[in-house]
């Protein structure tokens, strides 16, 4: 019998079997897909995710970036520098994850990918976890399965809907000079599209903020890709799914936590998850060992701490709201202020929180709506 398993090797699943195992508890993880696996995710990361780990990101980072550049429909562009110590990182997913992976693999976790979990049943005080080669044993589940995962509805957690969102890989020489990560905010309605350099390709994205329905991402991406100066019929379209953070709600149950994206750990303003999921699956780790030592509060905790998390979201979801729903006003009063670049920096450096700047963001933006303020 394993101290815990986890269901999913994303960031978020590997980071949670990371630290339980170099505290010593037996964790095996147990992944659908045959590593290493690509996730559609453009790999922004910020820096802070180092002060959870004790071992050096650099080798995977595939580059450093300071540069921002927005544009309105193709047009009015904005650009700028963020101001913080460390700059943005990209990291490419299929292998980040296999890094994390290795990571965990060298403090004593087991991972055995190429097998989906089937099924889960709490029996005899422990958890019976089913693949189509055999069924595990732990003492504690951690649910890591992601945006498309089943655990979710498999623990009886109540989860926020899913919102249809896209990556386009599309091949291009980057630029050794001008790494910049660009943000479109009039092409793609209730949403916006980016893009970011790699070596060898662009990786674009588009999430809707608001509203319902399947936008028509392979238009918006084709359009996105002719401002590059490139032809989007040579861009590759990968659909997923995305679990914005929409309330605060139970994310443990007996024996049992939801971390990362399957517990919708997403900004609801950026959609950014890396960060947030990697620091879900610390304190995951944290509860468990907890509460493997018997502390029976532990798993209710990591809720409550995730809580905390999520009251700082309620401000970017309250901030997407207003703005997503009239972009055109959002970026002229918004977007294209000097202080705004500064700010973003600060927030993905850890320095400020959106509580600190909502109120006055959002009164920016309802001052925008009366007519003739600017
Ligand atoms: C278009 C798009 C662009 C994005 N860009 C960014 C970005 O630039 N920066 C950023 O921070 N975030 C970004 N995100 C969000 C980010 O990709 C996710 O939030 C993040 O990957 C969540 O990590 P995770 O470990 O929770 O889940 P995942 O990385 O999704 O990992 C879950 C794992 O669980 C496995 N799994 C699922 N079901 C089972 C099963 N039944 N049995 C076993 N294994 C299972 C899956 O195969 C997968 O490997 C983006 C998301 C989208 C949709």
């Amino acid at each position: 019998m394993f101290d815990s398993i986890v269901v999913g090797g994303g960031p978020a699943g590997s980071s949670a079997a990371y630290h339980l195992a170099r505290q010593g508890c037996s964790v095996l993880i147990l992944e659908k897909a045959t590593f290493p696996r690509d996730k559609p995710c453009t790999g922004a990361l910020s820096p802070l995710v180092a002060q959870w780990f004790d071992f050096d990101f650099a080798p995977i980072i595939a580059q450093r970036v300071r540069r921002v550049r927005y544009t309105w429909k193709l047009g009015d562009p904005v650009a700028s520098e963020l101001q913080t110590q460390e700059p943005i990182w990209l990291v490419k997913r299929d292998a980040f994850d296999q890094f994390l992976i290795n990571h965990a693999i060298a403090k004593g976790a087991v991972f055995q990918d190429g097998t989906p979990v089937i099924k889960v049943e709490f029996a005899e005080g422990c958890w019976q976890v089913h693949t189509p080669q055999a069924v595990f044993e732990g003492r504690y589940l951690i649910a890591a399965d992601g945006a498309e995962g089943p655990l979710s509805q498999w623990l009886g957690l109540k989860m926020p809907k899913v919102r249809p969102a896209a990556v386009f890989a599309i091949p291009a020489e980057r630029s050794p000079h001008d790494p910049t990560l660009n943000f479109e905010f009039g092409l793609l309605k209730n949403g916006c599209l980016w893009s970011f350099p790699y070596d060898s390709e662009r990786l674009m994205g588009a999430v809707t903020f608001l509203g319902s329905g399947e936008p028509d991402y392979p238009a918006a991406f084709k359009s996105y890709a002719a401002g590059f100066d490139l032809n989007g019929s040579a861009g590759q379209l990968s659909p997923h799914l995305v679990k914005l953070w929409d309330g605060n709600r139970s994310l443990h149950t007996r024996q049992a936590v939801i971390v990362g994206e399957a517990a919708a750990i997403v900004d609801p303003l950026s959609a950014e998850g890396i960060r947030h999921g990697m620091y879900s699956g610390v304190e995951a780790a944290k509860a468990i060992h907890a509460a493997l030592q018997g502390q029976d509060e532990a798993l209710a905790a990591y809720t409550t701490t995730m809580h905390q998390w999520g009251d700082n979201m309620q401000w970017a979801q309250r901030i997407a709201g207003v703005f997503f729903r009239f972009p055109g006003i959002g970026y002229r009063v918004g977007i294209k202020r000097p202080t705004m670049t500064k700010r973003m920096g600060q927030l993905l450096a850890g320095e400020i929180e959106y509580s600190d700047v909502a109120s006055r963001v959002i009164k920016r933006l309802s001052t925008g709506l009366l007519p003739g303020r600017k």
